[in-house]
């Protein structure tokens, strides 16, 4: 599909044009999203696309799907209620460095943990850019941020190694200059039943780029294409070569029980049935409330 018949069908023509400053890459990385959604065929109306609060998470808010803009670093939490509820539903998160590691790094190790079959595209860009240039815990050691004007001392998480840690079955990275290759991981972190997370590194020229004198978003882009490689090209650098290089593609991939089905097992024993997931009644929220319970 055209960009033109992509942006018709999938995005809100009412909240646009976008809030993002010229040059940042998170239009690339919504972008990667839609094109990975329509190469798998996905319904709009079985899609749910969930935010938290930053730069990034304004994403939802332009696209058609079924989307909730949550609370700061609680778009995980939202999207698993979304999920446990409806499990039919593709859930996907916009989420930001600071957004999910920070405010929402204990919902992130949780859902890792879990399992739940919900997609996590963190639009990394190091930095807090919407809320005043702070540094995130994806901020590189000794890169500046408004709170840490002489270079912040604390070591960055690595996500990809801290998502895998906590449980995640498929972990995955790439960027805003390799798009073919961020669309192709995004759509398999979809088709993946677990949880899934892809690391979108993308850049933010205003908030970090000019605080750290990075040059424009051109110079950003081709910071990305010099050290960025797949991970089997990297695997093949010698040690020596490795430095200043980071690995990017399906990074890790595994199988094990997904939580929305293991729930509806615990379903099926409490109303004394073993049933397929399609006959299963869940417990409906506003029942519960007409009861006073
Ligand atoms: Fe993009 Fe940075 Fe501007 Fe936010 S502050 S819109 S991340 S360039």
């Amino acid at each position: 599909m055209e960009t033109q018949e992509l942006i018709e069908k999938y995005f809100r023509p009412g909240r646009l044009p976008h809030i993002w400053c010229p040059g940042c890459g998170n239009g690339i990385v919504t972008g990667a999203i839609v094109k990975a959604i329509d190469k798998l065929g996905l319904s709009q109306d079985e899609t749910s696309i969930v935010s938290g609060i930053g730069c990034s998470s304004r994403s939802s808010g332009y696209l058609d799907f079924n989307t909730v803009h949550s609370a700061h670093g609680r778009a995980i939490p939202f999207a698993t209620g979304v999920k446990l509820s409806e499990p039919k539903l593709n859930v996907i998160v916009c989420t930001g460095d600071g957004d999910a590691t920070a405010i929402g790094g204990n919902h992130f190790i949780h859902a890792a943990r879990r399992n739940i079959n919900i997609t996590v595209v963190l639009f990394n860009n190091n930095i807090y850019g919407m809320t005043g240039g702070q540094y995130s815990p994806l901020t590189p050691t000794h890169s500046k941020a408004t709170t840490a004007p002489y270079g912040t001392i604390e070591r960055s998480f690595d996500i990809t190694e801290l998502a895998k840690a906590a449980g995640a079955t498929f972990v995955a990275r790439a960027t805003t200059y390799h798009t073919p290759v961020l669309v192709d991981v995004i759509a398999k972190a979809i088709a993946h039943d677990g949880f899934s997370l892809v690391e979108a590194i993308t850049a933010c020229p205003i908030s970090f780029g000019r605080q750290n004198k990075k040059g424009g978003a051109p110079d950003m882009m081709k910071w990305q294409r010099d050290s960025f490689v797949l991970q089997a090209a990297f695997d093949k650098l010698p040690e020596d070569k490795r430095e200043g290089k980071f690995p990017m593609g399906v990074l890790y991939q595994a199988e094990a029980p997904e939580y929305t089905k293991e729930y509806d097992k615990v379903i099926a024993a409490a109303q004394g049935t073993a049933r397929p997931a399609a006959q299963i009644i869940r417990p409906n929220t506003c029942e519960l409330e007409k009861g006073g319970n």
